[in-house]
Parts: C-alpha cells; sequence; structure tokens
C-alpha cells in the first residue's frame, strides 16, 4: 500500500517521499487508517517495523488541520535515546507543516530546563518525554494538558518494566479524558493488558508477529567457555570490512569496559555505552557510530529498545540475556525495515537454560555453529529433557573437537 492511499495531507506526503518511504510497512498499513479515524488502539509491533510512522503519520495528519498552537500531542517513552530519535522523525515528517516540536527528558542543564519551561507553557505542539522529568515539570505546577487530544505510550512494556507505571497514571491524570490514546508495545504481557484497559477506550488491536525477530535477521549461536568470548568475536570481525556496524551487547556496565578493553587490544576501533555515561557522552558515542567512525559498539540493554542506527550487519549478544523479550529487541537492532542483518548469540554453560527460554519465545531453534577449531572445545549443550510435544532435547556438542585454548583466549 503506498501512503497516498490513506489521504493523508500532501504536505506529508511530500515529506514521507523526502525520506525515501515507498512502502508503507505491515503495522502502518494496519494501523494508520485507523488512527487517522480517531480509534484508541492497542498495536503489538517490535522496533524496526515502522511503529514511529505509524502514529506520528495520522497524529501530523489531525495537527495539519487543526491550525493553532496548543499543546496537543503527548508522546511518553521509556528512554531519552528514544524520545530524541522519535523528535527526529517528527522533524523530519512535519518538515513543510507549522508544527513544532520538543524532547523532555532528565540529565540536562539549566538552559534545557528553561527551553522546556517555555514549551511547556506557552505552546509547542508536540512533546516527546520521558515519565521523570515530565513529573518534575508537573510538580511545579505550571504544566497546561488541558488542550492534549492525543496521547502516545510508545514501548509500553518497557517502560513498566522500568517501573513507570505510577507516572503514567499521574501523567494521564492531568490529560483530559476525552482523548485519543494510541499504545504500543513490543510484548503483550498481563500487566499490559492491565494498563490497556484503565486508559483506553474501545481499543482497536493489532499485531504484527508478537515477540519475534525480523524475517531478516539471521540469528546463528556459538556454545562457548566464557574465556573463549572474545577470540570467537575476533575470529567473526577480523579482516572482514563488510561488517563496518557491529553492536556487541551485554548485561552488566562492568562487563561492557571489559569488552571494550580486550576487542581494542585485538586492534578494533571499539566503544563502550552504559547508563554510566552523561548524556552528552551517550550521545557523541551513538553519533560517532551511527557515522561509522566507530566500528564496534558494546552497550548494555540501554540502547537495545527504540534506537534506530541504520545499517547494523552484525550483533553479537556476548552473554544471552536476562528476559527472552529483551533478546528480541536486542536482534531487532539489525535487519530494520526490510533489511537483512546477522545476530550471533554467544552461549556459555550458565546461559544454555535462558537460551532455551528464547527459543521456546521465537518459536524457532537456533543454529548452533561449532567453535572454531583453533579456539579449542566448546561446551556441550545441555538443557532440560524433554518437554511433550516439544522438539527432542537433550546433549548436544556444537564444539569442534579440541579443548580450550587457553592462549588465544582473553578472559572477559
Ligand atoms: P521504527 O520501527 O519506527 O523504529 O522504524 C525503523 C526504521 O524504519 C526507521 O529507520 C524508519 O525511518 C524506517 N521506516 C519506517 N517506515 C518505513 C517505510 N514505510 N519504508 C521504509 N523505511 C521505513
Amino acid at each position: 500500500m503506498t501512503f497516498d492511499e490513506f489521504g493523508l495531507n500532501d504536505k506529508i506526503l511530500e515529506a514521507i517521499s523526502y525520506m525515501g518511504y515507498e512502502k508503507a510497512s505491515d503495522i502502518q498499513e494496519l494501523t494508520i487508517p485507523s488512527i487517522l479515524k480517531g480509534d484508541d488502539i492497542l498495536a503489538c509491533a517490535q522496533t524496526g517495523t515502522g511503529k514511529t510512522a505509524a502514529f506520528v503519520l495520522p497524529i501530523l495528519d489531525h495537527l495539519a488541520v487543526e491550525d493553532n498552537h496548543n499543546l496537543s500531542t503527548l508522546i511518553i517513552v521509556p528512554t531519552r535515546e528514544l524520545a530524541i530519535q522519535i523528535n527526529q522523525q517528527i522533524q523530519g515528517f512535519s518538515y513543510f507543516l507549522n508544527i513544532n516540536s520538543i524532547t523532555v527528558y532528565g540529565g540536562r542543564d539549566g538552559a534545557d530546563w528553561d527551553a522546556e519551561c517555555k514549551a511547556l507553557t506557552k505552546g509547542t505542539n508536540i512533546i516527546v518525554a520521558t515519565p521523570g522529568k515530565l513529573i518534575s515539570h508537573l510538580n511545579l505546577g505550571y504544566v497546561r494538558f488541558d488542550k492534549i487530544k492525543h496521547v502516545v505510550l510508545d514501548e509500553a512494556d518497557r517502560m513498566l518494566d522500568i517501573g513507570f507505571y505510577d507516572d503514567i497514571m499521574r501523567i494521564l491524570s492531568y490529560v483530559p479524558e476525552d482523548r485519543q490514546t494510541l499504545m504500543f508495545s513490543a510484548t503483550m504481557p498481563q500487566k499490559i493488558r492491565e494498563l490497556a484497559s484503565k486508559i483506553l477506550r474501545n481499543p482497536v488491536e493489532f499485531s504484527t508477529s508478537i515477540s519475534k525477530p525480523a524475517e531478516g535477521v539471521l540469528q546463528a549461536a556459538y556454545v562457548v567457555h566464557e574465556n573463549q568470548k572474545i577470540a570467537v568475536i575476533n575470529s567473526l570481525i577480523s579482516n572482514k570490512p563488510d561488517l563496518d556496524s557491529i553492536l556487541v551487547f551485554s548485561s552488566t556496565k562492568r562487563k561492557v569496559n571489559e569488552i571494550v578493553k580486550n576487542l581494542k587490544r585485538a586492534g578494533n576501533v571499539v566503544e563502550g555505552i552504559s547508563s554510566d555515561l552523561e548524556q552528552k557522552e551517550r550521545e557523541d558515542v551513538v553519533m560517532r557510530f551511527r557515522s561509522k567512525r566507530t566500528r564496534v559498539l558494546v552497550a548494555t540493554d540501554v540502547l537495545s529498545r527504540g534506537i534506530d542506527i541504520k545499517d547494523i550487519n552484525l550483533i553479537i549478544n556476548f552473554d544471552v540475556p536476562g528476559s527472552a523479550e529483551d533478546y528480541v529487541h536486542r536482534v531487532g537492532r539489525t535487519a530494520r525495515a526490510d533489511k537483512t542483518g546477522i545476530a550471533i548469540s554467544l552461549i556459555n554453560e550458565m546461559d544454555m537454560e535462558k537460551f532455551d527460554r528464547i527459543e521456546k519465545l521465537i518459536e524457532m531453534e537456533v543454529l548452533k555453529i561449532p567453535v572454531p577449531s583453533e579456539l579449542g572445545e566448546g561446551p556441550v549443550y545441555k538443557v532440560r529433557p524433554p518437554r511433550k510435544g516439544g522438539r527432542p532435547q537433550g546433549k548436544r556438542n556444537y564444539s569442534s573437537g579440541k579443548k580450550p585454548d587457553r592462549r588465544n583466549s582473553n578472559p572477559a
């Protein structure tokens, strides 16, 4: 389906064509007509499916005809990075319209606070905010949400995981009940349904493939000892100039630093990002990675949700994420919008059960590749014995038959 078939405003169509979008993605095709009609919606869509444009375009279409300076749209998101990214898309799509938007998130200086205050009191049209910072403004009593007509909750599952439930409810208590509310979530656990039942009115539900990585991602895994991981990564990426944008995920901040150190030692251009960095440093690191000055970025899960960096060709899960949903989000950083990409997980003895749960969630067995023979033997892949009706399980040895070679391995 093309975008003009939705009957969107001409100026928005012009911006879409400048962005180079030719056809609507599945989630856009499903949700845009409903949002244009004014329905509340509950959409299950993972990142990389084009969900941002799915809510931004019809909202801009509404605002384009309203022609006033009221603060009429509030978009609530879990992280600063996602706020910045959504705002960039809004500014792109509204390039030919007289519509203003601003981000509101924590960790910035006094000048930004002043700009936020001004926008919150004197009228910007759209605010993209993280809950905590918005609450700080609300606490000071000058924020007027009485003209808000559209509310979007993006990455709603992530917001609940972080513990934003009370903040969300408090923010919504300032917004008129007569509004359109759009809720997007990558997963649909019971707590999301409960939140939806409290804040949506007769929502229309949409879903693109639930909790599964995009189809263009080739997923594979190495079953390795912890001290083989760095050597496996080096063997994967050395002498492969085509792999110019590689994202490595680790669950802890401490490990991020160790991985960066070890990959640097092998001559890679690598940087790390975690919530330890100041906001400005985080933005600079992301910018260098985005522009491909940094080939390898090592990140905690801060980056795994919502962040849109084009053309990442390889994702490496240095460790298996704690929740199966996080796996889907991490892997969703590659193969965005019809592209292809590779996601490799490194599974040690401790992570086998976790990985088994992920395979159940994504309903597929991920290909296990033998550890390159020069790196020695990997552990035996062992998961809990047979489930009724499930695929056969038990011991599988994916190693190439040698003992681990300690000389080649860097403990990470
Ligand atoms: P999102 O899921 O919103 O994070 O979008 C992922 C990426 O897909 C972003 O880089 C968008 O610019 C891009 N995108 C969204 N919709 C389309 C489309 N219809 N055609 C091509 N690219 C798109």
